[in-house]
């Protein structure tokens, strides 16, 4: 089968890579309806050190079942399901409590050798627990928007709990990216009053209003701090959802909280400490957040999206084939697509 690996910055390639089969009871093998091309990807596509076995990349997918290991009980071949971006095993004391990227057994697909889902098909590892069967046929119009399901919807809504979005409270969103804009949808849904996007390119902001962002926010370090200030009365927000990782996106976020607010950190930290830790701690800040547990919200987040209440599969500005793989992550990387799918047939 086809498969993309990741060699080093800027080199990924389309591969013929052996077929995936069981290895453990617990497995089970996905045949790749949709899948696409992450954020987070382009921090090893930007930054990856040249590797000779190379990467398999993606995490995020919709698919059919196609085989099953001898002790699965909850998915069967021809089940459509979406895969979590983290396989968790279901039983764990975390995975209990809904933190299933805690999982004791937890592994993160396209990740520290584990193999990805931007290929026609995957292995995935403790299928019961890490598998969601979805009530839909493989070609359903709700394809995009149940495929954020795996990553950035349920990501977008994590930063949201994890910043203590509440009815009536005032929220910015850092990040413009397909998990910012999803930050909005989750924002809104949970009842936000005021939702400020930060960013600055003309077609994520238009996207942002229509997901219910009332405000926006183009500039950038102080300017933008000063902004916000100016929109929220001269406190702050009572929530920040911080969906991009660097160091100056982390303090900016802390700077816009007002006193008692939160920041929900859902971006991948590119630096080692978390910076303002006096503004923080004056402000009685609450810093939160991490790998989403996507795999504990899907319940809910599915049903708004097959009655039609939220369309976060808008993110998806371009489709291609596995082919086009390498170019799809130029194209995201270069800004000229918010996020790209997969059709691996
Ligand atoms: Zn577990």
């Amino acid at each position: 089968m086809r498969a993309t690996v990741m060699y080093g910055a800027g080199d990924v390639r389309i591969e013929n890579v052996p077929d995936p089969s069981i290895i453990e009871r617990t497995d089970a093998i996905m045949r790749v309806v949709r899948a696409c091309i992450c954020g987070s990807d382009l921090w090893p596509y930007t930054s990856m050190a040249p590797s000779e076995t190379g990467q398999s990349m993606g995490h995020e997918a919709v698919g059919v079942v196609e085989d099953i290991g001898a002790d699965v009980r909850t998915v069967k071949p021809g089940d459509v399901v979406v895969m979590p971006f983290a396989f968790s095993d279901g039983t764990c004391e975390f995975c209990h409590k809904g933190l299933q990227t805690a999982c004791v057994h937890v592994g993160f697909f396209g990740n520290n050798g584990i193999n990805g889902a931007q290929a026609e098909a995957l292995r995935i590892p403790l299928a019961d627990g890490t598998l969601f069967r979805l009530p839909v046929g493989e070609e359903d119009a709700l394809m995009p928007s149940l495929l954020t399901l795996s990553d950035v919807m349920g990501t977008g809504h994590h930063a949201a709990l994890a910043a203590k979005v509440a009815p009536g409270k005032s929220v910015a969103v850092v990040g413009d990216g397909a998990v910012g804009l999803c930050g909005v949808i989750a924002a809104k849904r949970l009842g936000a009053e005021q939702i400020i996007i930060m960013g600055r390119h003309a077609d994520r902001i238009a996207l942002a209003k229509e997901f219910g962002a009332t405000d926006i926010v183009s500039e950038r370090g102080a300017e933008a701090v000063a902004r916000v200030k100016v929109l929220t009365g001269g406190y702050g927000v009572h929530s920040v959802l911080e969906c991009v990782g660097l160091d100056q996106s982390v303090e900016t976020a802390i700077a816009i909280a007002r006193p008692g607010g939160a920041v929900g950190r859902v971006g991948v930290p590119q630096h080692e400490a978390i910076p303002s830790a006096r503004p923080s701690f004056y402000g009685n800040i609450t810093i939160g957040g991490g790998p989403a547990p996507v795999r504990a919200y899907i319940d809910e987040l599915l049903l708004d999206v097959l009655e039609g209440r939220i369309d976060p599969g808008r993110v998806f500005d371009r489709v291609i084939g596995l082919d086009e793989v390498p170019d799809g992550y130029r194209a995201m990387n270069d800004r000229e697509a918010i996020k790209v799918m997969v059709n691996p047939s």
